[in-house]
């Protein structure tokens, strides 16, 4: 039994919709036990807290979701940039990728953690490979992670990563108090053919978890598809009925009208990566129209090298610049929607009760210092956490219950040992 309180705060639940007349938040106390938020506001009764937090002159709020990540690229970090998309990927990330080791992707996932957690982020959605490395991480750093092994279908390690897959989910799926949980990650509709994806399909209905794809991320994948099949990434993957089950596709940039009423109609959940999307020239995903069909739009980082950071706080403000000046309109993409798509929506693309502060929601809980020259004065607080706030103004960070980042101090991980592995491991990388 633990039981927390953090009192005199200012409250963001990221509950209520946007509108101009209502209170989006409050002062007061948020009330926790065992990992779950008690009450928020209302103390319970005959209620004593093991610990407090004072939240005085900070923002209470859940913490941020990172919907689409390659956590361990963390090792690649600002190693190729520049470079057209499959001169970076053939000439520069899969040569180092191959002389990846298992104890690399855990040091590089753990570097991931411990920048995630500095700026707020409490989970993340995360495709790799060595992902028992990954979970071993995820446990160690305290971050809560939905973890998928990237398959590869028209590979060598096609059905390796099948067996892999079931492992992990055998081994790892709503374990550490749920956690961990885990999805089936077949890479893409153009690295997995439609015979592969039979399969992937298949396991994932007999595991039941659900499947987590990167879907037309560039035009050339969307032309491709089309030669290929005669039909759009989204439209084949509708064809085989990959959408008959929950699915996070990531990018989603090249979209028609009918692509759109598909991922209408069967509940497809989608994570906007803009940086990546722009660093790597793919071109903008039509948020604002997913948006305006009631899609559910999480927001994601993607891997370190195509970024290069994991701050979800700098990702908002992206996402609402970015549409903003896309559609010459500045009313697209408000401050309040940026923060729905990085904690809210997040929750709901993942199916976890996480990304919102109510009773009986998993207690992922940031603090966020307003004690900072830019966060003065005090207007508008979804503006200022999008447009003005820094990742470094996170205070505190709680996940699971647990205080793992107090005073912007990490508990649970050894920065000099990590920074020490990194600077190592990555000359190994490098080196010829
Ligand atoms: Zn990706």
């Amino acid at each position: 039994m633990s039981k927390i309180v953090i009192r005199d705060g200012i409250i963001l639940p990221m509950i209520e919709s946007y509108s101009k007349d209502k209170d989006l938040f409050f002062k007061g106390n948020l009330y926790i036990e065992d990992g779950i938020i008690k009450s928020v506001g209302n103390e319970p009764d005959n209620w004593q807290p093991d610990q407090e937090i004072d939240a005085k002159g900070k923002i209470v709020m859940p913490g941020f979701v990172n919907s689409h990540t390659h956590a361990a690229m963390t090792l690649l970090r600002s190693y190729a940039d520049d470079l057209p998309l499959m001169h970076w990927l053939e000439q520069k990330i899969w040569p180092l990728e191959a002389k990846l080791l298992a104890d690399d992707v855990y040091w590089g996932t753990l570097l991931a953690c411990t920048e995630m957690i500095s700026g707020g982020t409490t989970t993340f959605a995360d495709m790799y490979f060595f992902m028992n490395d990954t979970a071993k991480a995820v446990v160690d750093s305290g971050m809560r992670a939905s973890l998928s092994r990237g398959m590869v279908g028209a590979g060598p390690t096609a059905m390796e990563a099948l067996t892999e897959s079931r492992l992990l989910v055998e081994r790892w799926h709503e374990s550490h108090q749920g956690r961990i949980t885990t999805m089936l990650g077949p890479h893409a509709p153009y690295t997995c053919p439609p015979d592969y994806l039979e399969k992937v399909m298949d396991l994932a209905d007999q595991l039941k978890v659900g499947l987590h794809i990167h879907v037309s991320e560039t035009e050339q994948e969307y032309e491709d598809i089309k030669k290929q099949y005669g039909a759009s990434p989204v439209g084949l993957l509708n064809q085989i009925g990959l959408f008959e089950r929950p699915v996070l596709a990531a990018h989603c940039v090249h979209l028609s009208n009918e692509d759109m009423d598909i991922l209408q109609q069967k509940n497809v959940k989608v994570v906007h990566n803009p940086e990546s999307n722009m660093k790597l020239g793919s071109g903008i995903a039509p948020i604002p129209e997913l948006l305006g069909r009631n899609i559910t739009v999480a927001l994601g980082t993607d891997g370190a090298s195509s970024n290069n950071n994991l701050d979800m706080m700098g990702e908002m403000r992206s996402a609402a610049l970015l549409h903003k000046v896309n559609k010459k309109d500045p009313t697209v993409i408000s401050a309040y929607q940026a923060l729905e798509m990085a904690t809210k929506y997040g929750g709901e693309a993942l199916g976890l009760p996480i990304g919102v502060l109510a009773p009986g929601k998993k207690a992922d809980v940031i603090l966020i210092d307003l004690n900072k020259p830019h966060l003065y004065p005090l207007h508008d607080i979804p503006a200022h956490l999008v447009y003005a706030a820094q990742a470094s103004d996170v205070d505190t960070v709680i996940i699971d219950g647990q205080v793992v980042m107090e005073n912007r101090n990490i508990r649970n991980i050894d920065q000099e040992k990590l920074f020490f592995e990194i600077t190592k491991r990555a000359e190994r990388l490098t080196s010829k």
